[in-house]
């Protein structure tokens, strides 16, 4: 079965700092209503944006995991 990265947020872990939403605003959100990051849209590729948000969370909370298709 074919493999696919996705990207995850933990959100236990978000502290809705808004990072993620600046480097990469396609992909990610702040939901309004818990002021917690979203995907907003899972990317077709996990691309050099996306490890920067993940590198630049302060927490850690976001992840790149593959999955099954
Ligand atoms: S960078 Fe991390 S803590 Fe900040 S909004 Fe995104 S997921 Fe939440």
């Amino acid at each position: 079965m074919a493999k696919k990265k996705k990207i995850v947020i933990d959100q236990d872990k978000c502290i809705g700092c808004n990072t993620c939403p600046l480097i990469d605003p396609d992909t990610f959100e702040l939901d309004q209503s818990d002021y917690k990051a979203k995907v907003k849209r899972q990317p077709e590729e996990i691309e050099e944006i996306h490890q920067t948000a993940v590198d630049s969370c302060p927490v850690g909370a976001i992840s790149i995991v593959e999955v099954e298709e």
